[in-house]
């Protein structure tokens, strides 16, 4: 909230409302239950001073705490073209149907007899996730995509290791690669080598022949890239790999851009994983659960994480397939079954959208996109790879308006909280200077769009006339402790300062 002179007014922190003895809790109800329970605990373990809580009534808290999400900026609020990541609207039946108490309250224990339904589902959304993808067989625990990663190359290197294969231990890794493909490879006990990408944003082919042996374990892939452009060579790449003994590995942060439309086992790929929570409705960020089912070509399904569901012999039905019934499955990744609660929203998605919805998805998030960067590229604004139709997701390079005007990618991302925007992706891909990586989804209307190219045309202009202005943005979005300004990024990382300090006036 700001004042007439656009000041941010100052609100108490809750603990600054706390009143002794002030309470939200009703009282009554079982309190002799909780205070047989606490006469259980030995004296010693007692506390004898009240915790620094703050004592508020309901009312409070709830304003507290509605207060702070209004600072949040999130898909729900404002319009989040962060690349890479696929920050898209969520349909609100995937929630309310993955919710059901039916689904909430099945005790992960129960015995299948009594789990037919929700195993149906499951069943189901690994049918459509090998139909979209392209592979023979999947599984559906991995837990996020970096963790179907890591599943996809223990699987690789299972292959080769049952084979007697030994010496493929080399990974290959294009240099565009989002940071979890290496740190993958090697937690698989693989070492990395990193492929360069050519001027158009291509994997350098002639390297890539260079670096194929008797070592190589695979090449681990996204197409498209997170250059925001489809390898357009991908199938001389699955020959060179595939001949050289190596297997290939997708993935499927992008699949968004190509959904209903191209499949990675098409393009000859033996393993891939999908990000659930990029492209199949989960709410994506703040380190909440995630999914990332994976799919595999014929060579690698007897290698598949456990535990999968299976129709039963005489089809009637579903089971578990775990254990003794997976000889040589890699085991298991996750408590259980993984994150039901993701996956059966995947589920209530696909069935949604169904096979058209699929293909407008990618014919929508790749139209946006090319919409969204030509209008930037109109207005001054140079793009990384011009001669290149963007994906779902575009790079522009800010490296002219920083070295004119002194004024970075950074300085412009922060400037777009001001107009209301959360920022793009910043520097990254590291391999171009300067740069945002803009991903629109296809989630968001043509105005939307507009509003935000004009956002980023109107900082530019400021960039070129006031460029102080944007180098001390935002002006208007609170920081912790009030007031208003921009945090210095290296404190605010490594020394938060995120405590509220009892002072005397508070005794
Ligand atoms: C998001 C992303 C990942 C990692 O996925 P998580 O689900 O966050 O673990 C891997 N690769 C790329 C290209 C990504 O964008």
């Amino acid at each position: 909230m700001s004042d007439i002179k656009g000041q941010e007014i100052r609100k108490p922190v809750i603990f600054e409302e706390s009143r002794n003895g002030r309470s939200g809790a009703v009282k009554g109800g079982d309190s002799q239950g909780l205070d047989a329970a606490v006469a259980d605990i030995p004296g010693r373990f007692l506390r004898v001073k009240k915790p620094l809580l703050p004592e508020v009534s309901e009312l409070q808290t709830v304003r507290h705490f509605t207060r702070l999400s209004q600072h949040n900026f999130s898909v729900d609020t404002h319009y989040y073209p962060l690349g890479s990541c696929t920050m898209k609207y969520n349909p609100r039946v995937c929630h309310t149907m993955s919710m059901l108490p039916e689904f909430l309250e099945r005790h992960p224990l129960a015995p299948q007899s009594l789990g037919q339904g929700v195993m149906q589902c499951l069943f189901e959304l690994g049918e459509y996730i090998k139909e979209i993808t392209g592979t023979v067989g999947v599984s559906l625990t991995p837990m996020a995509g970096a963790q179907g990663e890591f599943a996809g190359v223990a699987m690789i290197r299972a292959y080769h290791v049952d084979r007697g294969d030994h010496h493929r231990t080399e990974m290959l890794v294009p240099d565009a690669a989002h940071g979890t493909n290496p740190a993958t490879a090697a937690m698989c006990g693989l070492s990395v080598r990193e492929i360069p990408t050519d001027a158009n944003g291509d994997v350098d082919l002639e390297a890539l022949r260079r670096a194929l042996g008797p070592q190589t374990a695979g090449l681990m892939l996204t197409n498209p890239s997170t250059l925001g452009v489809f390898e357009r060579r991908v199938r001389e790449i699955s020959d060179l790999v595939h001949q050289a003994g190596g297997l290939l590995y997708y993935d499927g942060a992008n699949l968004n851009a190509i959904t209903g439309r191209v499949r990675p086992g098409d393009m000859g790929f033996d393993a891939i994983h999908v990000n659930v929570h990029k492209t199949f409705a989960t709410p994506h960020g703040g380190g909440g659960p995630g999914a990332g089912p994976v799919g595999v070509s014929e060579r690698l399904v007897p290698y598949l994480p456990v535990p999968m569901v299976v129709r039963t012999e005489d089809g009637q039905g579903y089971r578990w397939r775990d254990g003794a019934d997976a000889p040589r499955s890699i085991g298991r990744l996750s408590a259980f079954a993984g994150n039901i609660g993701i996956l059966l929203r995947a589920y209530v998605y696909v069935r949604l959208l169904g096979r058209d919805g699929m293909r407008r998805v990618s014919d929508y998030s790749t139209l946006n996109a090319n919409y969204l960067m030509a209008r930037l590229r109109q207005g001054g604004f140079q793009l990384a790879y011009p001669h290149r139709r963007a994906t779902h997701e575009f790079i522009i390079t800010l490296k002219r308006e920083s070295e004119q005007w002194g004024v970075s990618a950074l300085d412009f991302a922060k400037r777009l909280l001001d107009y209301g925007f959360y920022a793009p992706t910043v520097y990254f891909p590291m391999l171009v200077p300067e740069c945002l990586l803009i991903e629109p989804t296809e989630t968001e209307t043509k105005e939307e769009l507009d509003r935000f190219a004009d956002a980023l045309l109107a900082i530019r202009k400021e960039a070129e006339t006031d460029p102080d202005c944007v180098k001390l943005a935002p002006h208007h979005v609170p920081v912790p402790g009030g007031g208003l300004g921009r945090l210095d990024d290296t404190r605010a990382a490594r020394k938060p300062d995120l405590i509220w300090r009892r002072t005397l006036e508070h005794e």
